[in-house]
């Protein structure tokens, strides 16, 4: 069977481009559009109230929006605000940055940070901004090669070889359609300013993923270039980046219905999933991260409430944990709510129906043929869940002990090879920036919460090898691995790495820390990847054969590409939602909603106290809404996911007013469930971005750097 499904994905591509972007009627809000086939929603988008055309978004020829849209750091979005490299972001994307550089006497966290002079622009490290160069539809040439990856791979050298970009060929629609997209990356880039967190976290996790809202979640880095403007590694000689476009800033106000969009590099969505899928999500998947995640966050919360440096070392780790953790609990709530496995259910049998009208054997099938994978997927994918809570958001030495493999499995051929150097510099290097946020005692404590909740949920044909001894008894287990393993112990380490030798590293084959990840690992690749990679990439071409069947059934709907972290465009309009009856979120928050959510001392809500004098005092400069009020985050209808974080709110003349950080509670389903009344996404107004940085910090010089459109 399997051979056939590759022939009738192949064979059903033609035209199919054509299907997805010409459907009738074209929803307003629902959708993520490639930036290269917006003429299909143009008319509509203008027909809103949007005053530019397809080309002025994206042009390969001249400046256009695109060029001011970056993909920072590869996670989160951002965009340029000046023609001397300034770049907007969210607090939450330069988070970890912010926080990488605050210490007990600098504590960037608590006071915000503001480069009074270029001078004064932070170094960050591993951070990069990319920006797009071109997507190119390849799809033709990528289906008719007998080789696909060797077909993808001439395309890729055919547009980069000898420039400076970088590029690669991505599947859009699980198969359906391929792209190369080209890239330039930049790899200097300073922090220039952050607000205090009591700003730019306002509402901790109490308000994350909830309105209304009053959060400044923004923070400003500049890009730097080589003398050429082009891409160069971090040197004080380097020049602010000249972007090809960056936005003007507009302070002249929005209103309920105005036009928005939304342009940003969307991670994940999966809207797809067969109803068995989703059943799985709310039913499995979502309670067992939850469960783990609970276990780590009450270790890491309690921590931090016992000392400022404990307190500035798991800031990063407690964002990260808790961002996700309080998603699945909404996205539950929502998919439940909406009754989302009878909605799919019923969906896929008025599938099936057209499908047995059409006659078309394929589609007919492919929904029993996804379940029947699935069925044999899910433990996998449970597993390799599991595998990631563990290693990526467990404790962090686990993964640290790791970047020590090379030294300790092939010194040898390091030796001979002459990297032993590079290497043992690159150890030095990750001991620095890892010991920098890091506590053992609450790194022991995270195993001993995480070993239970793990061995409760993973089925015993992926347990670890390493976790067969565990007799329920976490606090004890950590102890045993903790105290006989120098992973943790900076000074150890230190030591080790002053006088390295290749005995002194074959030994630290043994460490139980290094020895703990290890047996993680070979479960995980042993048991899991490969047939996790196999039954993925099944039910990813089923997905391609139903999403076909899914076009051309239901001519009268718009499908579009599931996101995956490429460039797309979404729009709607700044609106409201009625999300239960009897109750309406009016679409905009102000500054007085900061004073009535103030409570002095709650970690959530509290302020500095020069902030809630100036909030009093309401001098808010050119920043006033009509009202006189000072306009703090608004809503709108537009298609966001996890990775539009920092994504540019642009208005019909293109201009920037506001940057786009989350969604409402109710909306937290849109991921596998979009629904046009109750999905609102959550912007921060450009004019509370400008008061603070201007009025509040006093960081006057970066607004003259700005085109402001009053
Ligand atoms: N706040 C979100 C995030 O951090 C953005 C979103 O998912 O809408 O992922």
């Amino acid at each position: 069977m399997w051979w056939k499904i590759n022939r009738l994905i192949s064979a059903g591509l033609a035209g199919l481009t054509l299907i997805l972007w010409t459907a009738s009627t074209v929803q307003a809000k629902e959708g993520m559009w490639i930036p290269t086939l917006l003429q299909a929603v143009e008319g509509d988008m203008q027909a809103m109230g949007m005053h530019l055309t397809a080309e002025d978004i994206y042009s390969i020829n001249e400046g256009s929006l695109k060029d001011a849209v970056v993909h920072f750091n590869g996670g989160c979005t951002a965009e340029m605000i000046s023609s001397e490299g300034l770049l907007l972001t969210n607090h939450h994307c330069g988070f970890g940055q912010i926080a990488y550089h605050s210490t007990v006497e600098k504590d960037y966290l608590t006071d915000g940070f503001w480069a009074m002079t270029r001078e004064d622009e932070l170094a960050n490290p591993d951070l990069v901004a990319t920006f797009i160069d071109r997507i190119v539809d390849v799809t033709e040439r990528v289906v008719s090669s007998e080789d696909r990856a060797e077909a993808m791979a001439a395309i890729v050298a055919e547009f980069t070889d000898e420039t400076d970009l970088e590029g690669k060929v991505v599947a859009f629609d699980f198969g359906n359609s391929f792209y190369l997209i080209t890239t330039r990356t930049f790899r200097d880039v300073r922090l220039v300013g952050a607000p205090p967190s009591a700003v730019g976290k306002f509402g901790g996790d109490t308000d994350n993923w909830v309105w209304p809202r009053h959060t400044g979640d923004f923070s400003m880095f500049r890009i730097y270039a080589g003398a050429d403007n082009q891409p160069a590694d971090y040197d004080l000689t380097n020049q602010p980046y000249r972007p090809g476009h960056h936005f003007p800033v507009d302070i002249g106000g929005i209103k309920e219905g105005d036009f928005t969009m939304v342009f940003g590099f969307p991670g994940t969505t999966q809207q797809y999933l067969t109803s068995d899928a989703v059943a799985h999500v709310i039913e499995v998947l979502n309670p067992m991260r939850i469960g783990m995640r609970d276990a780590s966050i009450v270790v890491i919360n309690a921590a931090r409430a016992e000392s400022a440096e404990l307190r500035i070392a798991y800031a990063d780790k407690q964002s990260s944990v808790a961002n996700a953790w309080k998603k699945w609990k909404g996205q539950n709530k929502g998919l439940t709510e909406l009754h989302a496995l009878d909605q799919k259910r019923g969906f896929e049998a008025d599938f099936n129906q057209r499908a047995a009208v059409a006659q078309n054997e394929q589609w007919l099938g492919v929904l029993q043929e996804i379940q029947d994978r699935n069925a044999l997927l899910f433990p996998l994918i449970e597993a390799r869940r599991l595998f990631i809570e563990m290693a990526y958001y467990g404790p962090d030495v686990l993964n640290f002990s790791l970047g020590f493999g090379g030294l300790i499995e092939s010194w040898e051929e390091l030796d001979a090879s002459e990297e032993l150097e590079t290497e043992l510099s690159k150890a030095k290097g990750s001991m620095v920036s890892f010991f920098r946020q890091y506590d053992p005692g609450v790194d022991e404590k995270l195993l001993a919460a995480l070993v239970e909740p793990y061995v409760a949920a993973i089925r015993p044909a992926f347990l670890p090898t390493a976790l067969s001894e565990f007799d329920g008894d976490g606090a004890a287990y950590a102890r045993a691995i903790f105290s006989k393993s120098i992973f943790h112990d900076r000074d150890a380490l230190a030591a080790l790495l002053a006088k390295p030798s290749k005995k002194a590293f074959r030994k630290l084959k043994k460490d139980p820390i290094y020895k703990l990840i290890q047996s993680f690992r070979e479960s995980y690749f042993t048991h899991v990847a490969s047939d996790y990679r196999a039954l993925s990439t099944e039910v990813d071409s089923l997905s391609a054969i139903y999403t076909q069947g899914l076009r051309s059934l239901f001519p009268e709907r718009a499908f579009f590409p599931d996101a995956n972290s490429t460039l797309r465009l979404t729009y709607g309009k700044v609106e409201g939602s009625s999300p239960y009856d009897g109750m309406t979120y009016l679409p905009f928050s102000t500054a007085r909603g900061i004073l009535q959510k103030y409570v002095p001392d709650n970690p959530d809500f509290d302020l500095p106290v020069d902030l809630v004098e100036a909030l009093r005092e309401g001098d808010w400069g050119d920043y006033a809404d009509a009202d006189g009020e000072l306009p703090v985050c608004f809503t709108g209808s537009n298609h966001t996911t996890g990775g539009n974080s920092g994504s540019p709110a642009i208005d019909g003349d293109g201009h920037l007013i506001g940057i786009n950080f989350d969604r409402s509670w109710e909306s937290t389903m849109s991921d596998i469930l979009f629904d046009e009344n109750r999905c609102r996404n959550i912007m921060v107004d450009i004019r509370y971005v400008l008061w603070i940085t201007d009025v509040y910090a006093g960081a006057h010089h970066l607004i003259e750097e700005m085109d402001v459109v009053r």
